[in-house]
This record gives structure tokens, sequence and C-alpha cells, in this order.
């Protein structure tokens, strides 16, 4: 079987990809293979109150029509200068384009465009920061809630499935020049299935963390090692981060000053409704299995006795774990040891004091005053994860946080006072990927392979995705084969 373009991944990346090639080119054979399941068969467990099973080896967080745009969550959309990294590798001209088409299509199926937030903060909440020390980064942002990242997921399958060819339960699983284009090889439901494609674009996100740079290191691909950060979330009462979540809703902040590793807030989950702590499941793709933690805003939750949750993410560089991947294997490792690979947590107080928590993950439950987003937990020693260097960084940067953003929400309290009332979870772990080495049009020199969104290293993020896919989809229509007279399918009997 041929193809004239093989995308494997129906996340942001690759669904930009495959629109922006059907868009300049109808003619266009072109086949979308996704590992996971299809958009309305993607639940969470664990956000049922249940424990996390992996789902069959297919983690339905990150894996599906949507890829880590899942079914049921709300997302943010964080513009230039967010994943500013892209301004660097396309130039800033063609980056606000591609950032402007991919805010346009993704937010295309809404009924009404979202507010941008994010920009012009109060003077109010910039004293409160700049009182701590912090200043934080002002950049354009739309919340998307529950319904409407479901109607952007809808619209994005109305409009591709007749233009494209959709494969779920199908994954790349191997890829090798062949003449031109490549041969690659897919393990479907019904064995592994081999084609011949033209353009092969990578768009496989968190699912493809290891997968994808052991293939493009087989295709003998110029590979760059990640930066490695790894940290907590904190979750609390909703009510905390309100008054700074409703200013800017991915509030990133970075410390440099006065710690060992610079530290950043990450995955700011702190609107009116709070926000759900998610559960990524890695499966074996790290070895033995192991889950790691996310968040999202949610919109749509309704409290219950207790108040709801809210969360965000904290983050640090490693230093002095060896290389990037040694960092991660230590740090994978201890987790391991601690907590067999799954999330647990401890009070803040605790944490800040490297102290065990009294009595199990059922007690300190029912004492929290807000009702934790998962059950799934367990309690344990989560400051052991960190090396000295990085707990330190971690627990000032996190005081210094808090501190400001106390302030600014005009809460009496001090974090002294939270010690019993905010929970520590871990473990986050973020820029996992080894960056390949691709042009403008997100292409790997001398290969008719594209590595595109989470999976290219550069930017993580939902707009920076769609943004990536776009360039190498417009790359792909415009190239000789796809473009200029020879435009029709392949078996047409036109070619
Ligand atoms: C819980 C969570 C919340 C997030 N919230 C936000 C947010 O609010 N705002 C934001 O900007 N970013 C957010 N992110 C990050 C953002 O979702 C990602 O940066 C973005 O989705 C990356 O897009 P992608 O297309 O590169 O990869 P993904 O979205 O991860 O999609 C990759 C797809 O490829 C499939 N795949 C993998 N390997 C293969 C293979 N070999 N063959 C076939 N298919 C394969 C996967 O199953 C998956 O569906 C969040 C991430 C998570 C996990």
């Amino acid at each position: 079987m041929h193809k004239h373009v093989v995308i494997a991944g129906a996340g942001p990346a690759g669904l930009a990809c495959a629109r922006a090639i059907t868009m300049e080119q109808p003619g266009a054979d072109v086949l979308l293979l996704e590992a996971g399941r299809p958009y309305r068969h993607r639940p969470c467990p664990v956000d049922k109150g249940f424990a996390c099973t992996g789902c069959a080896g297919v983690c339905n967080v990150v894996s599906g029509f949507g890829g880590s745009m899942h079914y049921g969550d709300g997302a943010k959309l964080s513009l230039l200068p967010s994943g500013r990294r892209l301004s660097d590798h396309f130039g800033s001209e063609r980056a606000s384009d591609l950032c402007a088409i991919a805010f346009d299509w993704l937010t295309a199926p809404l009924d009404l465009r979202p507010d941008i937030l994010g920009q012009g903060l109060s003077a109010g909440a910039r004293e409160a920061f700049a009182s701590n020390g912090l200043s934080i980064r002002e950049y354009p942002v739309a919340v998307l809630g529950e319904s409407d990242l479901r109607r952007v997921i809808e619209g994005w399958h109305t409009q591709l499935t007749p233009a494209v060819e959709l494969w779920h339960w199908s994954e790349l699983v191997g890829a090798e020049p062949e003449g031109a284009g490549m041969s690659v090889a897919v393990r479907t439901a019904d064995g592994v299935r081999h084609l011949h494609t033209d353009h092969l674009v990578l768009a496989t996100g968190r699912r493809g963390v290891t997968s994808t740079a052991r293939l493009l290191h087989q295709l003998g691909a110029e590979m760059t090692e990640p930066d490695i950060s790894v940290g907590v979330r904190f979750e609390m009462a909703a009510g905390l981060l309100t008054a700074i979540g409703d200013e800017h809703p991915d509030l990133k902040i970075t410390q440099l000053e006065h710690l060992e590793n610079k530290t950043k807030t990450f995955c700011f989950c702190g609107g009116g409704n709070g926000g759900r702590v998610k559960f990524t499941n890695y499966g074996s793709a790290f070895g033995d299995p192991v889950i790691t933690l996310d968040g999202h805003e949610t919109t749509e939750r309704v409290a219950g006795e207790r108040p709801l949750a809210a969360n965000f993410g904290l983050l640090c560089q490693v230093q002095g774990r060896g290389t990037a991947r040694q960092a991660r294997d230590s740090f994978l490792a201890i987790y391991r040891k601690l907590a067999r690979g799954r999330p647990f947590t401890q009070t803040l107080g605790a944490f800040l004091h490297h102290r065990d928590d009294a009595g199990d993950w059922a007690g300190l439950r029912e004492r929290l005053p807000f009702q934790p987003s998962v059950r799934d937990l367990a309690t344990g020693r989560v400051d052991e994860l960190f090396t000295g260097g990085e707990h330190t960084s971690l627990a000032t940067g996190f005081e210094r946080l808090m501190a400001s953003i106390l302030a600014h929400s005009s809460t009496p309290s001090t974090v002294a006072d939270l010690h019993d009332q905010v929970i520590v979870i871990g473990p986050e772990l973020e820029f996992l990927w080894e960056r390949p080495q691709i042009d403008t049009g997100c292409r790997v020199p001398g290969l008719p392979v594209y590595t595109v969104g989470d999976a290219a290293g550069i930017a993580q993020g939902i707009v920076q995705a769609a943004m990536m896919g776009i360039a190498a989809g417009q790359a792909i229509a415009r190239s000789r084969d796809l473009a200029g007279p020879m435009t029709a399918p392949r078996g047409s009997g036109l070619r």
C-alpha cells in the first residue's frame, strides 16, 4: 500500500499537519495513525475516583484521537511568547503567523471565541510578586472548559475524517528509507502492516517519548539531549489560587535568583473552578511501569461538601545527576523504590521539613479542608525524591511563590498556616524529549521524515504543537511531489 503522507499521532500536532496538507492539497492521500482509542472511548479511571490501571497499555489521558487534549478535560491555549523557542526556530514573523493560524483553527469549532487573559495584569498582582523578587511572565492565554474542548475535538474529527484516512489502535512501530520515501511498519489489531509513503510525520507526543527517539536514532538523525526538570504538584483549596488564576490562568514564574537550581511553575490550574491532578501512565516507556503527574484547569466541576481543589506544578532543573538519561533513570529509580512508580503525597509541612506524615492517605484525605481531585494516592516521603539542592530550590521557590499568591489574594494566611492544608504530590517530570535536528519545515535533513509537537523537544503546549504541525503540513503540501502538476493521488491514473 502506498500513501503520499503517513502521520503518526492524532494529537494537536498531527491533526494540524493533516489539516494543513488537505487544505492545500485536497487530493493528497493522507493516512493518520493513532495508537489510542476514538475520542469518545477515552475515560480515565483516576478522574472517576478509581485507581490508575494503565488502560491496557494505552493511557487514555495522553493517547487517542486528540492526543494529550483529552476528551472530557479542559485546556489552556497559551500563545506566543509562550513557547518562545519556536520563534527562534521559525523566526519571529513566521512563528507569529503560525501561532495565529493555530489559534484560529483550535477555536473555530466554538460558537464564541474565548476571552484572552494573562496580559495587562493588575498593579496589585505585579506588586505582590515583585515584593518577593518575582516577576510574572505575561502572555495571551485562553481557557477552554470541558465542553469547549469536547467541541474542539469533535470539530477536528468532523473536518478531517472525510479528508484523511484515520486508523485507531494503529501504532507506527518501524520505519526505514525506501527509494525516495519511507517504508513503515504499523501494528494494528490485525497484526503488523507494511506501507510505503513519500512523507512520514512523527507527531507522537508523550506516548512516543522514548520510542520515537529510538526510531530517530536508528534513522541516523542528529539528536540533542533534553534538559530534565523534576518537581511536584501542590494541591490546595481552589479559593487560595483563584485571584491570581483568574488574572493569569497559565501563571508562569521562573526563579533563578538565590536558588541552586532554576525553578519554574508548570501548568497552573487555579481559576475559580480549580483544577484536577492528572496521571500520565507511561507504561513501560522507561522500563518498569511508571506514572507521572500533570494538571488541567476545570470550569465545570461541582463542589460537594468541601471546596474544590486547585493545583500547580513546580519544577526545578536537575543538577549533579549526570547526563539527561542518567538523571531521568536515577530519579525514576528512587521513585520506584519510594512509591513503586505510582503518585504519592505528603503534607506541605512534612515535605518542607523532611518528615513523615502521621497516618495513611485515607485519614489525611478526610482531614484536608478541600476535596482532593484524585483518590489513587498513598502517603510517603515525596521529599526524598530530590537531591538536597533540588529540595531546597523547590521548598524556597514554593514559599516565595505562595507568599506572593497569598499577598495578592488578600488572604490573611501565611505559608506556615498552610502546612496541613496543602498536599505535595509527586512526581512531576518534564522535558524528556531528545531534540532531533529539524529545519523550518520540521523536516529531518536528508530524510522525508518530519518531527512535530512535543516529539520535536522544542516547546510544549497545544498551540505550539499545532504550530509545528502546520509548518510541516505546509512544507509537505508545497513539496515537489505533492504540489505542481503531479498532484493526483497514486492509483488515480493521472499520475
Ligand atoms: C494532562 C495534561 C494536561 C495538559 N494541559 C495543557 C494545557 O492546558 N495547555 C497546553 O498548551 N498544553 C497542555 N498539555 C500539554 C499538551 O497537551 C501537549 O504539549 C500537546 O498535546 C502536544 O501535542 P502533540 O500532538 O505533539 O502530542 P500529543 O498530544 O501527546 O499526541 C500524540 C498522539 O500520538 C499518538 N502516538 C504516539 N506514538 C504513536 C505511534 N508510534 N503511532 C501512532 N500514534 C502514536 C498518541 O497516542 C497520541 O494520541 C497538557 C498535557 C497533559 C498530559
